[in-house]
């Protein structure tokens, strides 16, 4: 159970699995945000004036501290978040990889220089740190969601004000320290967590010198920031909400196919924004799809993942209660449980059972929400396009994946989807050095690979007289 408990000006880490306080922080109110925002100005003069060399081998430090202190982070990850220990281990590894990518990113900012074509002017094309940034990240990858933002932002020059999610504070302050071990100066990183967001966040936008939001979480709270940051004119990186479909053609691969989808729905218990939301699966391998999946379901360990289970509880009691309520409205709609894990004796009502729904109507609610959990509704398709319109329906696009035997059939069916990203034949779109993000309301710009940089950087261009 992990609801905010706050006394004394601190707030309680709860872990989900059993409902013991893993720890506090510091509540912070906002009159202490706000006051946060003199020493990110003065980190980020001192910041912005090292040389990129140095900011890289900061980064590289820091990438080996996360590597060191890997166990420590995975543990840390289990205990505030209930993903498996496997699946913490593997977000370690991922967040760790955003540091080393913007180690290697800081020496390679690019520029231009060219004629202008009506003769007589050079134009020189640099780029410039935007500033003191401030950035949100969700509970569902702790780790991963702040180095995917503070790798860039410190690459480029900025210093950075993050607000964790008050589920999961702990992680962030974790690779804080490391980020100081590793030579950050003080004011560049600071992290506030806090039992009211939308203070903190409130204060720190109202500020003239924060000048970048780079937001991760819900398209609802993405939109309401995203107004805020419209008074003040505020360069803003949205990555919002998912309801990714994973499409299998009649000529895929099935074994292959229900290796991806295990991994593009149970990482993480399905609460990933790429996490597959809707299977739509050709009729003429329904049969042999759903009995293998099933199979996989089925014996899918859920429990404390500090135990060793594959799937832990999903964050909150409240979560719990919504996706029991999806399935149960998707049952009335006439979809059938085909395949569930069993959930053990002492489970607490934030533990779900892993499972699949097949005859799933093609308007059913769940179809249409962000499960956010292990749940996997599957439609049959066989006109190719009805089910890609079925699969761009929603207004989110940020990932979708496609197995088809053909790579060329894959390919064609993906430069179809509106989705920012596909896996094409693979479970997984998530990689430090390509771009990630969404397009429709999953979000503004993209995270990871050079990318990522750009989004934390001004371009400033000279006109030279030339004559
Ligand atoms: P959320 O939007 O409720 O919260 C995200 C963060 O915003 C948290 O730190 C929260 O404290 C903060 N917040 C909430 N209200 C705020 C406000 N009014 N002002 C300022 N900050 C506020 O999302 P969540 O439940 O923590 O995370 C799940 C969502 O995140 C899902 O929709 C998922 O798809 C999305 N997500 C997207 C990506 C991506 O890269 N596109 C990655 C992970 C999660």
């Amino acid at each position: 159970m992990t609801i905010e408990h706050t006394q004394n000006g601190t707030l309680a880490v709860l872990n989900p699995a059993t409902g013991e306080t893993v720890g506090r922080v510091h509540d912070h109110s906002a009159a202490e945000a706000a006051a946060l925002v003199d020493a990110a100005q003065a980190g980020f003069e001192a910041w912005r004036a090292t040389t990129p060399r140095h900011r890289s081998e900061v980064l590289t430090a820091a990438f080996l501290g996360m590597r060191a202190n890997a166990e420590r982070l995975r543990d840390l990850i289990v205990a505030e978040n209930g993903k498996s220990r496997a699946d913490a281990a593997a977000e370690v590894s991922y967040a760790s990889e955003f540091f080393r990518w913007y180690a290697e990113e800081a020496v390679r900012t690019p520029g231009g220089y060219t004629e202008a074509p009506s003769g007589g002017v050079r134009n020189v094309v640099t780029r410039h740190p935007v500033g003191v940034a401030v950035l949100i990240t969700p509970w569902n990858f702790p780790a991963a969601m702040a180095t995917r933002k503070i790798g860039p932002a410190l690459a480029a020059g900025c210093s950075v004000l993050l607000k964790p999610a008050s589920e999961t504070p702990l992680t962030a302050s974790a690779i804080a320290e490391i980020l100081t071990e590793a030579g950050v100066p003080e004011g560049v990183v600071q992290v506030a967590a806090s039992s009211s967001a939308s203070t903190v966040v409130s204060a720190w936008l109202a500020d003239d010198r924060v000048r970048k939001l780079s937001f991760t979480g819900s398209t609802g709270v993405g939109r309401k920031l995203l107004a805020q940051c419209a008074e003040r004119v505020v360069n803003t990186s949205m990555e919002l909400g998912g309801n990714a479909p994973f499409i299998v053609t009649a000529g895929a691969d099935i074994d292959a196919a229900v290796e991806g989808a295990m991994l593009a729905k149970f990482r993480n218990g399905g609460q990933a924004c790429t996490a597959a939301n809707r299977f739509y699966v050709h009729q003429d391998v329904l049969g042999e799809f759903t009995e293998k999946f099933g199979a996989r379901i089925a014996a899918l360990r859920v429990g404390d993942p500090a135990q060793g289970a594959d799937i832990g509880p999903v964050i909150t009691q409240k979560a719990a209660a919504e996706i029991r309520g999806l399935v149960q409205r998707a049952q009335e709609q006439g979809a059938v449980i085909a395949a569930q894990a069993l959930l053990p004796d002492d489970a607490n009502p934030a533990f779900l059972a892993p499972t699949l729904l097949t005859g799933v109507p093609t308007d059913a609610e769940i179809l249409r929400e962000e499960i956010f959990g292990p749940v996997a509704p599957v439609v049959a398709w066989t006109d190719l396009d009805a089910m890609i319109e079925l699969a761009n329906a929603p207004e989110v696009g940020l990932s979708s994946y496609v197995y088809a035997g053909k790579l060329q059939t894959a390919m064609k069916i993906a430069e179809r989807l509106e989705a920012g990203m596909v896996g094409v034949n693979r479970g997984i779109v998530s990689d430090p050095s390509a771009p990630f993000g969404g397009v429709k309301q999953a979000g503004i710009g993209r995270e990871g690979g050079a990318f990522g940089m750009e989004e934390f950087t001004e371009v400033q261009y000279l006109s030279v007289d030339w004559s």
